[in-house]
């Protein structure tokens, strides 16, 4: 999904308006009739069917005809939405290139009014595992379509409470700078996935302060769940930073353990494969694992001093719920990808083409962020609409589902996942700016200059 910002500088304040009056209907439509946009946005002299014209030619709105006459928010819409509103509050002032494609997220460089380059990250959950979710029958016996841009929404929320948390316990982590709708802000990182490092110059330290790292978070009570040469970053003084936070779970969560060997053995294979660190070297039973992995002296989850209770009382101060968590588990879970997997002759490029474009047929986004005086306004006018109604992006109790996980079925997961981001990196079907762009471009100063695109007056 290509973030053309030109669109952006030309977008007027009916345009907005209208934005997010569509936005506001999703609280509780998954298609927003026209008449109640029109009733919301209530522009002078039938002005909304004109302005949702413009909006649905630049793809900022998607338009359903099959039951009535309604619009819903695309990504592309909810990122302008997010855009402005951080644009509005002088988080930044213009975007820059496209620095990162995640599995479920794009990361681009936005620069402050002073030059400063910082990283914005927009989630877009439902890019990769649409049509795993799709299977969840139970889920479906009650909704037709799906709450991506909540649950991209909380996504966010969860990894700004959690950077934010982290920076203050010490850890290596980009600075959070702000956070609204499905979009966080933080510091732009100097360095390079570990995944594109070819050689270090010591990587027994770097190797130590990862695995130091996977410890120091259990003690605090926290599993990364995705620690991995993909979310790892290396500067050139051999510094580690980790990022990618939205499916961390507590020491406590059911399936813990197994998270927390699994973020291990992920950096034992890593290091062993692309720095030949031996770590058999002492084991000699190479058919008992148990043995092997006590030999080679690998953390053990028991044996780690853990102090709970971190998930619930540091990150709901920064608004992110215990309900917020189980939405986010629920969706995000291994279940999901169990399915996404479950269909081994396809590769995993082709699932996210096809799954993107199932999105965008059918994506459903739910809850807003910030809202202006403008938005308040909207809001008295539609209050009665609303009455009565169920918060944004809930789950009917009955559709909870349990997840069941078991070992072999993640290292599949976790095997396609890394098969998928190489071939981003390589740079797969999809003309992303790669991620080895800093390295092939001769570092990341001279790309200060490449922001050009001010975003003008909102
Ligand atoms: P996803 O959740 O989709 O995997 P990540 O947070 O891992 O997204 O980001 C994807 C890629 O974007 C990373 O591998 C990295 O190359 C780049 N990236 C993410 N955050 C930053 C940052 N703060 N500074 C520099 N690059 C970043
Ligand atoms: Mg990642």
């Amino acid at each position: 999904m290509k973030l053309d910002v030109d669109v952006l500088r030309y977008l007027s304040k009916d345009d907005f308006r209208v934005l997010t009056a569509v936005e506001m209907g999703m609280r509780n439509h998954e298609i927003v009739p026209s008449e109640l946009i029109d009733r919301i946005a209530s522009l002078k002299h039938g002005g909304t069917y004109k302005v949702l014209k413009n909006l649905l030619k630049h793809k900022l709105l998607h338009h359903d005809s099959s039951k009535y006459d309604g619009f819903r928010l695309t990504y592309l819409g909810y990122d302008f939405l997010a855009i402005k509103t951080l644009v509005n509050r002088g988080v930044f002032t213009a975007i820059g290139r496209q620095i990162g494609v995640g599995k479920e997220s794009d990361i681009f460089e936005v620069a402050k009014e002073d030059g400063t380059v910082l990283a914005m990250k927009l989630h877009r959950l439902g890019r990769v595992s649409f049509r795993a979710v799709k299977s969840k029958r139970d889920y479906l016996k009650h909704r037709s379509s799906y709450n991506w841009l909540y649950l991209s929404r909380l996504a966010a929320l969860k990894e700004f409470a959690f950077m934010k948390a982290l920076e203050e316990h010490g850890f290596p982590v980009p600075l959070a700078v702000d956070s609204n709708r499905h979009c966080v802000v933080m510091s732009l990182i100097q360095g390079y996935p570990l995944v594109q490092v070819k050689e270090l110059q010591n990587p027994d330290t770097v190797f130590d302060t990862i695995i130091g790292l996977v410890v120091r978070l259990a003690e605090h009570g926290l599993i990364h769940c995705d620690f991995n040469e993909f979310n790892i970053m290396i500067d050139d003084d051999e510094k580690v930073t980790m990022i990618d936070f939205p499916q961390m779970v507590s020491v406590s969560h059911h399936n813990a353990q197994m998270y927390f060997d699994r973020d291990v053995e992920c950096i034992f294979k890593f290091f062993s494969k692309r720095f030949n660190l031996s770590f058999e070297e002492n084991a000699g039973h190479s058919d008992d694992s148990k043995v092997d992995s006590e030999e080679v002296g690998r953390p053990s989850f028991a044996d780690i001093k853990k102090v709970t209770g971190f998930l619930d009382k540091e990150l709901s101060a920064s608004g992110f719920t215990r309900k917020d968590q189980d939405d986010i588990e629920r969706f995000t879970g291994d279940d999901v990808e169990k399915d996404l997997d479950s269909d081994d002759t396809e590769s995993a490029d082709e699932h996210i083409e096809k799954d993107e474009g199932h999105f965008e047929e059918e994506g459903n986004p739910v809850e807003q962020g910030e809202t202006s005086k403008e938005d308040t306004e909207m809001k008295q006018d539609v209050v009665s609409e609303n009455e009565g109604l169920n918060d944004l992006g809930t789950v009917p109790e009955e559709d909870r589902q349990t997840e069941h996980e078991n070992e072999p079925e993640l290292t599949k997961r976790l095997n396609k996942q890394r098969r998928r981001a190489i071939q981003a990196v390589q740079g797969g079907r999809k003309n992303f700016t790669s991620r080895n762009s800093y390295k092939d471009k001769g570092g990341r100063s001279s790309h200060n200059s490449k922001i050009q695109k001010q975003l003008g007056n909102w």
